[in-house]
C-alpha cells in the first residue's frame, strides 16, 4: 500500500515557500541541488538577544505532502514569531515528491542516512548541521498513512520533560488523536511514543540508519526533539491545522521554559 490522496505541485510550493519566506525576512539559501531541483533552506535571527533557537524540518518523505504545506501555512499566516533564532528546512526531498515516493528519486529512504549518508542531500544537510549552533528544540515535521490520528515520537531529554501531553492536548483541539498501544511496532501512550536512546544501536530497524533526529542528539545539536506524525487519510487541512498546533505549541512551551 502506499499514499494515494492529494499530492502537491512541487514547483509552485517551492516557489511559494520561497516567496514567503523572503517576505517574513528569512535568509533563503540553497542547501543542495536534487535531481535538477534546489533544495531550499531558510534562517532568520530573532530580534531579541539570547532567543531560544529551533530546527523546522519538513518534506523529508515524497509521500507526505501536509509537511511541507504546513511550513508554508506557518509562513504565509506569519505565525512564526521573531523571538526565535529560526532554522528551516521547508522540503528535503523534492524529487521524491515529484514522484509521490517515502524515498527520492534514487530509491533511498533520506531518514535511515544520518549515521552513514551516501546521497548528496544528506550529507549537504549533515555539513550544515554540523556547522550550526546547536538548537535547543528540533520540530521534524512527516505524516502516516496508516495511522487511526496524530502522533507524535518524544526523544525524552531534561528540557521537554512533560510537554508532549500537552502539545497532544493542542493537536487535539484540531485533530483526532492516535490512541493505540502500538504505532509504528512502537509501545505508545495517549498519542506518544517515548523511544529509549539506549535501544537505538540494538533495535534492527535502526541499527546503522539513524533517523535525523537521532543523529543531531548524538552529535549534540539539540536539546529537544519531536517528530510529529500526522495522518495522511485524513482530509489536507486537518493534517496542516494538526502541525501548526503541534509546531506552536512546541514553541510556546520552549519560550516558556526561557522566561
Ligand atoms: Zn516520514
Amino acid at each position: 500500500m502506499a499514499y494515494t490522496g492529494e499530492t502537491i505541485d512541487v514547483d509552485a510550493t517551492l516557489q511559494r515557500l520561497n516567496k514567503a519566506a523572503s517576505e517574513r525576512g528569512f535568509d533563503c539559501f540553497s542547501l543542495v541541488e536534487q535531481d535538477g531541483t534546489v533544495v531550499p533552506y531558510f534562517t532568520r535571527a530573532a530580534k531579541t538577544e539570547s532567543a531560544p533557537r529551533i530546527y523546522l524540518l519538513a518534506g523529508m518523505h515524497g509521500d507526505e505532502p501536509a509537511s511541507p504545506l504546513s511550513v508554508l501555512d506557518l509562513l504565509e499566516n506569519d505565525l512564526l514569531g521573531m523571538g526565535v533564532d529560526w532554522t528551516i528546512f521547508p522540503m528535503l526531498n523534492p524529487a521524491g515528491f515529484r514522484i509521490n515516493q517515502r524515498e527520492n528519486h534514487q530509491g533511498v529512504d533520506l531518514n535511515r542516512e544520518y549515521k552513514a549518508p551516501t546521497t548528496k542531500e544528506v550529507k549537504a544537510h549533515v555539513e550544515v548541521i554540523e556547522q550550526s549552533e546547536p538548537w535547543d528544540l528540533a520540530l521534524i515535521i512527516h505524516e502516516d498513512w496508516e495511522s487511526e490520528g496524530y502522533y507524535l515520537y518524544d526523544l525524552p531529554t531534561e528540557l521537554t520533560d512533560g510537554w508532549a501531553p500537552r502539545i497532544i492536548e493542542a493537536v487535539s483541539r484540531v485533530c483526532p488523536i492516535d490512541l493505540s498501544d502500538s504505532i509504528d511496532e512502537m509501545s505508545a501512550k495517549g498519542g506518544i511514543i517515548a523511544p529509549r536512546l539506549e535501544d537505538i544501536d540494538t533495535e534492527p530497524k535502526l541499527m546503522g540508519h539513524w533517523p535525523e533526529p537521532i543523529f543531531m542528539h548524538a552529535e549534540g545539536k539539540i536539546r529537544g526533539t519531536y517528530t510529529f506524525e500526522s495522518p495522511s487519510s485524513f482530509d489536507f487541512t486537518t493534517r496542516i491545522q494538526a502541525h501548526n498546533a503541534a509546531i506552536l505549541a512546541s514553541v510556546e512551551l520552549l519560550l516558556g521554559s526561557k522566561r
